[in-house]
């Protein structure tokens, strides 16, 4: 007699695919973040989300880009040994944040904390 009492997968809705942040942590729709993956060995935006192997997911923020450095979350993220530069990929963000704060529109969603993390 085997019974799961667990949700079944199959019948999950379908909702977009959720990741959390390396910067802030805070949780969002794939659609909201960026991907982070290593290219030769440095980090560099993944807009077309399909590179192989593993991702980071990233706000495009600053500020995010920040804690994400600051935690070394990059290389946590990525499964590689030791720090890694993201001059290159702050650069990409700058231009990618000037053009998302060019369009006025505000952004709805991403101050909000849930705390789902269970503990
Ligand atoms: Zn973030």
């Amino acid at each position: 007699m085997v019974q799961r009492s667990g949700p079944a997968s199959a019948r999950l809705p379908r909702t977009n695919p959720v990741r959390t942040c390396v910067g802030c942590r805070v949780r969002a729709e794939t659609g909201e973040l960026l991907r982070v993956v290593l290219v030769d060995g440095d980090l560099a935006l993944d807009l077309r989300r399909r590179a192989a192997g593993r991702g980071a997911w990233l706000h495009p923020e600053l500020s995010c880009l920040d804690k994400a450095e600051r935690r070394r979350a990059f290389a946590r993220a990525l499964r590689v040994p030791g720090p890694l530069d993201a001059g290159a990929l702050r650069s990409d963000l700058e231009q990618l944040a000037h053009r998302v704060t060019g369009s006025g529109s505000s952004r709805p969603g991403l101050d909000e904390r849930k705390q789902v993390d269970p503990s």
